[in-house]
């Protein structure tokens, strides 16, 4: 886990404990001022935990009692609370995660993080890839009725059949990675076909299962790598070290020949003698990415003992989409 990811979480988890303090506070006084029969009970209550604990300090314990009388106190508050027409938990502690009670960890001898936690954590590596919103790109939300029923060209599948394929190819490779049969993919095709969503999807599938991946645009990457290059340092960790790294729509970033072919292999190079997976979207041909990029980076994206290759075929949706608009329009 990032450790800026978790410091931020371990803020916001004390924001909320602060948070959760204020609305006990503020109950309490509500309760005492308009019900003063209720914060009779509640005063007795206190009373008679740090009476008892005195009583055990001074030896003279008789704590076995405690527990009994605690439960008829609490009975006997939560039905005024009722009469009163107030939830029968509205002056117990307040906590947003009831299994970790807001501390994040669980487990009294060996510590675990909450699902809470966890759960915090995936939303924020969403919202740093730029996976969140309405529009979150997920396999739960891709559409193939978008894709035409016609034959693809040069295929026994209509385009329908065939996009179903790619994603079902995309979505098991997410679901078992790193047990899955090839580390790396190639998605390539015309643009329009849905070759990003489907990197968003498997991204967030990946997030679900606490793998961690880094997505970002050829553009970004380029510029990444660039600064280095002239800068003189090293390709950044992330880009080298994390387990799932995706370039989408290679091919579109502006070419600064020796660089960018350069430290384009030098990644996926590096990456490959680590056994680290490179997923990486474009819409050249496999012609023009070998052209593009030179030999030595075209066999090892396309080396098929480590990477699927997976091509799309079709129309691009988005003018398709447009297009029956217009028609309905018209
Ligand atoms: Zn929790």
């Amino acid at each position: 886990m990032r450790e800026e990811l978790l410091r931020e979480i371990e803020i916001e988890l004390e924001a909320i404990r602060r948070e959760n303090e204020q609305t006990e506070q503020r109950r309490k006084e509500e309760i005492s001022n308009l019900f003063p029969e209720i914060a009779a009970l509640t005063r007795e209550r206190e009373n008679l935990v740090f009476g008892t604990l005195r009583d055990i300090l001074r030896g003279g314990a008789k704590a076995e009692d405690l527990p009994e009388k605690m439960k008829q106190l609490n009975q006997q508050i939560r039905t005024k609370l009722e009469e009163k027409g107030y939830p029968a938990d509205y002056l117990a502690p307040v906590y947003r995660c009831p299994i970790c009670k807001d501390t994040g960890v669980i487990g009294e001898t060996i510590k675990e993080t909450c699902e809470c936690v966890k759960k915090r954590y995936q939303a924020m590596l969403r919202r740093d890839l730029g996976l969140t919103g309405s529009e979150q790109q997920t396999f739960e939300r891709f559409r193939d009725d978008v894709f035409s029923d016609e034959k693809a060209p040069g295929s026994n599948f209509s385009v329908r059949e065939h996009m179903l394929l790619v994603k079902s190819n995309c979505e098991q490779w997410a679901n078992q990675y790193p047990k899955c049969e090839k580390r790396d993919l190639l998605l390539y095709g015309p643009s329009g076909l849905g070759k990003t969503f489907l990197l968003h999807a498997m991204a967030s599938r990946l997030i679900e299962r606490n793998i961690p991946v880094l997505l970002v645009s050829a553009y970004d990457f380029l510029q990444t790598t660039r600064n280095e290059y002239f800068g003189g340092g090293n390709i950044t960790d992330d880009l080298m070290n994390v387990q799932v790294l995706m370039i989408d729509d290679l091919g579109s970033e502006p070419m600064v020949q020796s660089v960018t072919v350069e430290q384009l292999f030098r990644v996926i190079n590096g990456r490959q003698n680590k056994n680290l997976a490179t997923v990486i979207s474009t819409n050249l041909s496999l012609e023009e990415f070998k052209k593009r990029y030179t030999e030595r980076i075209a066999s090892r994206m396309t080396d098929i003992r480590n990477c699927k290759m997976l091509p799309l075929i079709g129309k691009d949706i988005r003018r398709c989409i447009q297009l029956t608009a217009k028609e309905a329009d018209a």
